[in-house]
Order: C-alpha cells, then structure tokens, then sequence
C-alpha cells in the first residue's frame, strides 16, 4: 500500500449494480441479505492531504455519506459511460456553497465532448483540463500517468505512483496494448475489470475474472483486486463462494481480492 495515502473502494460493481432489481439469482439474493456484499457502481477515491476521486458513480450520494466524505479537489474521469460519469451532478451544490471555486476535472476530449452536453446546467461549476494518452499528472503527492484502455472511444486507466508504490486501475477494459503492459510491469496492485465470470459476453471491450488473474500473474503483482464485478454473468456466483474459490487457487503467492464497497488499503 502506499504509505502516504489511503485508497478507498468507493464502489465494486458494473453498471448493472448487485443487487440488480430485475435479477434474482444467488448473487443478487445474497447481496439483499447481507448488504455489506452490495456493490454500487466502481469509483475510488484516494486520500493524501486532499480527496482526488476517478470517476463518479451515480450513487455517489450515497457513498460519500457512507464513508464521511464531505469534499472533493478533483475528479479524473476513466470515460464517459454513465455508471463513471452520473454522479457529477451531485458535486453541483458542494461547489455552489462551500467550495466557491470551480472543481478540476480531468478526462479526455471524447470524454469531455458528451458530459458538456449531458451536465450542461452545470458546466460552470467544473474546470474541465483536456487530457492525452501517456501523460503523467501530480497531484497531492501521487503522480498519474494517463494509459489507454480497450473500452470506448477515449477509454483509459491510471498508473497510480506514490513513494516505491505503484498501481493501476482500469475499471472497464478488454485487453491491453503491449505499450500499456510494458509501462505496467512491475507494479504492485492492480485493480482491473472483472465484469464477467467465465463467459466474456462483450469479448474486446471487458474482461472477466479470469483474465484479471492470468494478468496478474504475468504482471507479477503482488495483489489483484478484481474490480467493476457483476457477479451474475455468466454463471451466478454469490462473492462468499467467490472467495472461496480464489481461496483455492495456485496463484503462486499473488493475493487475488475481492473487494467490498468501502474497503481501504
Ligand atoms: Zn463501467
Ligand atoms: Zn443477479
Ligand atoms: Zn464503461
């Protein structure tokens, strides 16, 4: 873990959310009855002397009072898809009132290009900064480096960098460039795209959680954290049996978690 910050799973899930309302497989039936297994859509936040969040979930109401969040200094945006985007509009009144200043978000253009139109009431309470691929941004002591996903037109993830610390985090992505996994090895943690069990159903554009494993295995990470989970598709899996699966697995030392909804390391 990075020494001098805090990494908090703001969300877990895919867009689909777990429970889903119109699911009732195993997954779901044991998200309602033991919520802390809930998943709310994947954002996080990393906490030094300031708040830096990557991506805002819809629920980020409901997550920031989960977990006593009262500001925000920036935002990085992963892409434009609305479970990584929706919950902006809920940062409007923070600035308005407190905050005074408009809030710093960075995304690429093609992300930029449909949030304008989408937030458009509230545009003036953000300063956008257009972003490209490989860049290195710092902030609050942790440096970001801007690469690539395979996802959507201006997908990417984050090289994160603190101290001898090295992680990144790619919520929605199918495979990675060689470019990008060169630029990725020797990292820590990662915490990587794990939308389906088994069964790809969008192969290219997402992974699952077999191929978050293989990859860190070849990365030579020390821990996975299997990220942007739906646990329905394509075989039903409550996370309890999840665990115990990872639990035997050979994974030659790698710790393989599957986090929770507010877990921090
Ligand atoms: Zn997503
Ligand atoms: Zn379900
Ligand atoms: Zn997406």
């Amino acid at each position: 873990m990075p020494a001098t910050h805090e990494i908090i799973f703001l969300g877990t899930g895919a867009s689909c959310g777990n429970p889903s309302f119109y699911c009732g497989c195993a997954a779901c039936e044991e998200a309602v009855a033991n919520p802390a297994e809930a998943k709310t859509n994947s954002s996080l936040a990393i906490h030094g002397a300031e708040m830096t969040l990557i991506d805002t979930a819809p629920e980020l109401r409901i997550q920031f009072a989960r977990e006593g969040i009262h500001s925000v200094d920036r935002v990085l945006f992963t892409h434009e898809h609305f479970d990584h985007t929706g919950g902006l509009p809920q940062l409007e009144f923070m600035v308005r009132l407190n905050r005074k200043t408009p809030l710093p978000i960075y995304a690429l253009a093609e992300t930029f290009e449909p949030m304008k139109t989408h937030f458009d009431w509230m545009w003036d309470t953000v300063e956008p900064h257009v972003i490209e691929p490989f860049q290195a941004l710092e902030f609050d002591g942790m440096s970001y480096t801007v690469l690539p996903a395979s996802h959507c037109p201006g997908a990417v993830g984050f090289l994160m960098q603190a101290g001898d610390w090295r992680g990144a985090y790619f919520p929605d992505t199918g495979p990675l460039s060689t470019e990008v996994l060169e630029r990725l090895e020797g990292i820590d943690v990662l915490i990587h795209d794990s939308t389906f069990i088994g069964r790809n159903w969008t192969e290219g554009t997402h992974s699952t959680v077999e191929d978050t494993i293989r990859l860190g295995r070849e990365l030579g990470v020390k821990a996975v954290y299997l990220a942007h989970c739906t646990l329905h598709y394509d075989t039903p899996t409550p996370a309890t049996a999840l665990r115990e699966q990872l639990a035997q697995l050979d994974t030659g030392g790698m710790q393989v978690i599957l986090p929770r909804d507010g877990d921090r390391f």
